[in-house]
Order: structure tokens, then sequence, then C-alpha cells
């Protein structure tokens, strides 16, 4: 470095120079420092801004998907619902046929020599409850609550465990007694007059077609049989086969 320098000016203003070059090497190298720096933390920040970006689409991802999981347990709600809308219509469809052709069969029975020979001997007196208890469901239009449905309730429902006595609630002759779809187990008895009684979803019949029975007589027991959701009399009254509301007999 120092070779062919003679004089100490020079030298002095070689090492002047020499450290003008370092120092503004050293600011350059600062100034490189400090960009880098810059950049690393703009770097560092867009990294974090993805890491951010990505986490929301994440979290917007696992929205949807819980979105959709939801829509979909409603929709299978939904169809449940449906189903058992459906399943109860039919079951009600069925009761409606079933009292048709009860009211068929009463009718039939109104135009032979023996039910001519009722008609003309109507039951004198009251009736009497056939079962105690509590009166769930009254005769006539009833709405269902959560499916809508309008339909002929034919008689009244009394609440009653499964199993208690029912009792005829006049005297008079056992038309029915047996099977009938909807209905389940179901006694009907001929009072005359055109006037007969039915109980259904019986779990025990204790009579017989043609039988007589008396007033207060146990004829058969209380259950759920046929299209029915627990023990309980549904109970009609039926005047030339028709339902009537029981209450104006009773
Ligand atoms: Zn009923």
């Amino acid at each position: 470095m120092f070779l062919g320098v003679t004089d100490a000016f020079t030298v002095l203003s070689r090492s002047y120079y020499m450290k003008q070059v370092l120092e503004e090497d050293k600011a350059l190298f600062d100034e490189i420092k400090r960009e880098k720096a810059i950049l690393e933390q703009q770097k560092a920040e867009l990294e974090r801004e993805k890491q951010k970006a990505l986490i929301l689409k994440q979290q917007q991802e696992e929205n949807k998907r819980q979105i959709e999981i939801e829509k979909a347990k409603r929709s299978a709600i939904l169809k449940d619902i449906e189903s058992e809308r459906i399943e109860y219509e039919r079951a009600l469809e069925e009761l409606e046929r079933n009292s048709r052709e009860i009211e068929q069969m009463l009718l039939a029975l109104e135009k032979t020599p023996e039910g001519q020979k009722r008609l003309a001997h109507p039951w004198r007196g009251g009736f009497i409850y056939p079962v105690r208890g509590p009166i769930t469901s009254g005769f006539g239009m009833r709405t269902h609550p959560i499916y809508h449905i309008t339909k002929m309730h034919t008689g009244i429902d009394i609440s009653a465990h499964s199993g208690t006595p029912i009792k005829a609630a006049a005297g008079g002759e056992v038309v029915f007694a047996g099977w009938w779809g909807g209905y389940g187990n179901v006694v009907i008895i001929d009072h005359g007059g055109g006037i007969s009684t039915l109980y259904a979803h019986c779990s025990a019949i204790y009579v017989r077609k043609g039988q007589s029975v008396s007033q207060g007589e146990v004829i058969a027991a209380v259950g759920s049989t046929g299209l029915s959701t627990g023990p309980h009399l549904h109970f009609e009254v039926r005047k030339n086969g028709k339902p009537v509301d029981p209450l104006g007999y009773l």
C-alpha cells in the first residue's frame, strides 16, 4: 500500500482517503444492513399476513362446514316429522274408514228381523260412564298441534290404566266383539231404538256377539290395541250407525 509513497503528505492524504473509503464503505454497509433488516421485517410481516389470511380461510371453511352439518340435521328432522305426519294421517284415515264400515254394519243390522225388534224397543234410562277417568279428548273436530291435520273424533277418550274394567253404559245386546282395524279390540252394544255404544282399544274382551248385557256389567278391559298411543277407552255413542256426542247421553 505504501509502496512508492515518498512524502508524509501523500501518506497522510492517502491514509485520509482510505479512512474516507472505509467510512463510506461502513455507511454503505450499514445502509444495506438497515435495508436488509427492513426487508426482513416486511417479509416477516407479509408472512404473518399470509398466515392470518390462511387461518381466516380455514375458519370460514369450518363455519361453512358447520352450517352444512346444521342444514343436514335440520332437513333430517324435517324428514322425520314429515314421515311421522304421513303415518299419523294414514292412521286417522284408517280409523275414518273403520268408522264408516261400522256405520254400514250397524245400518245393515238394523234391517235384520232382530235389528228391527231392537229398534222397536229402545233402552229406557240414562247411561253410566263405562270407565271413571279424565276425558283427554272430546267428540268433534280436532286439530293435531304439530301436524295441523284436522279430523273428526268420533267419540271421547277416557284416560285409564291398562286392565281397568269397562262397564256397559246401558243394557243391551252385544252386536260385535272382536278386532276391527284401527279400533283394535272393540265391543259394540245395541241398546235398542237405533242407539248403540262402542268401546275401543281394549286389552281384553269378556263378552260374545249375541250376548245380552245389563247396565254396569264388565264387558272388557282398558288397553291400547289398534291405532292408539297409550292406554285409554275410546267410547262412542252411535245413532242409526252415525257417531254422536257421548256427553249428550252421559
Ligand atoms: Zn278416541
